[in-house]
């Protein structure tokens, strides 16, 4: 019998992977693909989740499908390929030039941890180690293969499968699966992350002009559920980014912005040029700070396939951000650490947006504990992550083995986000030409899904469910 197995992104938002088996009439294993394979970030007791093995063994598994390149959807391909796994891993040309940078800092960042943690260890016996390497990441990019948006991909006889467009990031995608088994067909819809282009006039900066999909036909659906409990504001956020920015530089302070290296960096860079160039707010100094800054602004500006009117229209206004007077990229460490001398108003972006780890670390030990300094979030926040107790207003906060006190004014503007809310998500499921047999809520709280399933379930009287950790359903 065919079936789906959840390894992640069930009952958390981290950690997407869902196995696709077609069964075999002989009985033994059928062909077996994994939509995305990303990294448990955020509670200890997922994280180590990181460490295990697959349920099948990775040489077992035959191809990957990879909806977009957030590291909780692709941050565990390297350590699949250290695993065994050997397959053809299908994408997009755009989150493969992105993959290209995200996973070779991962493996970096990973390296780094280790090597923090055996320092502090008296003994050298029993030493931590990377879950994969810099080099082992970049080993794992071979296996890419690039597919274009509605081009049908076989990839056996049972199984194939064609991208949609999902409006969530630079060359995000859904994909809809072609299962043949005893004898039917079956079309499973795997949406992966869910952009919100339906309200594109309340999510600023949009760079994805289409999408999601409507008309989808689908006997199962595999959906994510992060917002599945509270709406977006709808107010359009300048005006209070503005404020917000102009009241720190006022009183001598700082801003620092803790956001994902790739994209939200770059379009938050265009809408503070335009702040800048409007006079909403003082020319402030900004440092985008990530061991990848130049080259994600390059992937940025080579895709402009996939930007929304408005978002070509800031880049041939402004031009490219690598050639703004007062911007800085900082690529290196040392010119990383050269950010700390800098003691007048300026805006710092950096990298994790959720500060599990990153160079966004020694900018928050250092601005934190003074009260005149801003930090400000513009991307999800997951339990467990210290970006989650920040912005929760905790006194303190650990980072590099020591506590920092929390002084400086702490806010959030959830309009920059890239994940359909619940009004956006029935909008879009309203579309449907069929109503689907079933659908499994991933990638969620546990309260977001299930309050969006019992919203499902009301509105559209459809048969939802949330998915649970290693669960599987039968497809047929
Ligand atoms: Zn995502």
């Amino acid at each position: 019998m065919a079936y789906i197995q959840f390894l992640g992104a069930a009952g958390t938002v981290t950690g997407s992977k869902h196995l696709i088996n077609t069964g075999d009439v002989s009985g033994k294993t059928g062909f077996q693909a994994l939509v995305d394979c990303g990294l448990f970030q955020g509670q200890k007791d997922w994280r180590e989740r990181n460490w295990r093995d697959t349920p099948v063994p990775a040489k077992e598994i035959d191809a990957v499908i990879l909806t977009h390149a957030h590291l909780d959807h692709c941050g565990w391909i390297p350590r699949l390929v250290k695993e065994g796994f050997r397959g053809p891993i299908y994408a997009t040309q755009p989150t493969i030039d992105l993959c290209g940078i995200i996973l070779p800092d991962s493996g970096h960042l990973q390296e780094e941890d280790a090597d923090f943690y055996n320092k502090g260890k008296k003994s050298k016996h029993d030493p931590a180690l990377p879950l994969y390497t810099f080099e082992e990441a970049q080993n794992s990019l071979q296996y890419f293969r690039p597919v274009r948006v509605g081009e049908t991909a076989e990839l056996s006889p049972e199984l194939s499968f064609r991208f949609v467009r999902a409006a969530h990031i630079l060359g995000s995608c859904m994909a809809e699966v072609s299962l043949r088994t005893n004898g039917q067909s079956k079309r499973l819809l795997f949406t992966g992350d869910i952009g919100r282009v339906l309200d594109h006039k309340v999510a600023p900066g949009k760079v994805v002009h289409w999408g999601p999909q409507e008309g989808e036909v689908a006997d199962i659906v595999v959906m994510e559920s992060t917002y599945g409990n509270r709406a977006h504001p709808k107010e359009d956020p300048l005006p209070e980014l503005a404020s917000l920015i102009t009241a720190t530089a006022r009183r001598g302070g700082s801003v620092v912005v803790p956001a994902f290296a790739i994209e939200r960096t770059q379009k938050f860079v265009f809408i503070l040029k335009h702040l800048m160039e409007s006079g909403a707010i003082p020319r402030l100094p900004v440092f985008c700070d990530s061991p990848m800054a130049i080259k994600a602004v390059e992937i940025f500006l080579k895709h402009d396939e996939e930007y929304s009117d408005e978002t070509r229209e800031m880049i041939r206004r402004y031009g490219s951000p690598l050639e703004w007077a007062g911007f800085t990229f900082a690529s290196t460490p040392e010119e990383s650490k050269k950010i700390n001398a800098v003691l007048t108003p300026c805006v710092i972006i950096s990298s994790s947006g959720m500060v599990t780890g990153g160079r966004i670390l020694h900018h928050l030990a250092q601005r934190l504990p003074d009260p005149r300094n801003l930090v400000l979030f513009i991307g999800f926040q997951a339990p467990g992550t210290r970006g989650f107790a920040i912005k929760s207003k905790t006194e303190e906060v650990k980072i590099y083995g020591d506590y920092v006190t929390v002084r400086a004014q702490v806010a959030a503007l959830e309009q920059f986000s890239d994940h359909a809310d619940p009004p956006e998500l029935l909008q879009w499921l309203r579309t449907f030409k069929n109503r689907p047999g079933r659908t499994y809520l991933v990638h969620g709280e546990p309260d977001a899904s299930g309050q969006l399933r019992d919203l499902m379930t009301r509105e559209l009287g459809w048969d939802v469910k949330v998915a649970e950790y290693l669960g599987k359903v039968e497809v047929g």
